[in-house]
């Protein structure tokens, strides 16, 4: 007998050179190939940038994905797809136009050189609390015990994130 799980991952896309929205709809094109299906998307969000105000602004987006792969896999599977769609667009100026952050992986709590879920610092940023909350406002911090919803209310950054593009799919 062969037995597989479904997993639940959550993903935070972030992007802020070239054309943003584009390198973000590559980046769930990549995922549904590698990684598994799309079940959720939130809306995208704009971030001004911290500190240097000569930087682009980002484009946040967090994805609810429902893959049989391992935590590692889709460590190595994003990994790649950075790595793809920095190289080919964006090679000589050497910058990264994607980042893909795991965020919670079913309620996994893990601890290792390579990889920290849930995400270490996802409850202090508004840019990653935003999006999260639009798809899963219950959804429970493993090691917080609280929700999405309630550790948005509750953080102390106070960053400024613009709805940019309204997902109407959901
Ligand atoms: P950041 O996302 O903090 O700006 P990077 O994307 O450059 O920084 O960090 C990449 C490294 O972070 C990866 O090589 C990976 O090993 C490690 N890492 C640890 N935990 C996670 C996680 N939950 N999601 C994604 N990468 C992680
Ligand atoms: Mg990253």
């Amino acid at each position: 007998m062969e037995c597989t799980s479904i997993n639940i991952l959550y993903l935070l896309l972030g992007s802020n050179l070239g054309d943003r929205q584009a390198v973000l709809s590559q980046a769930s094109e990549e995922i549904v190939r590698a990684v598994g299906t799309i079940q959720k998307s939130s809306s995208l969000y704009e971030t001004a940038p911290w500190g240097v105000t000569n930087q682009p602004a980002f484009l946040n987006q967090v994805l609810e994905v429902r893959t049989t792969l391992s935590p590692d896999a889709v460590l190595h599977s994003v990994l790649e797809i950075e790595q793809a769609l920095g190289r080919v667009r964006f090679e000589r100026w050497g910058a990264r136009v994607i980042d893909i952050d795991i965020l919670f992986f079913n309620d996994l709590v893990c601890h290792e050189a390579r990889l920290t879920i849930p995400h270490p610092r996802l409850h202090e940023r508004r840019f990653t609390l935003v999006p999260l909350a639009e798809i899963a406002p219950v959804l429970v911090h493993p090691l917080l015990g609280k929700t999405i919803q309630i550790l948005l209310d509750e953080t102390s950054d106070i960053t400024e994130v613009t709805l940019f593009s309204l997902n109407s799919t959901i």
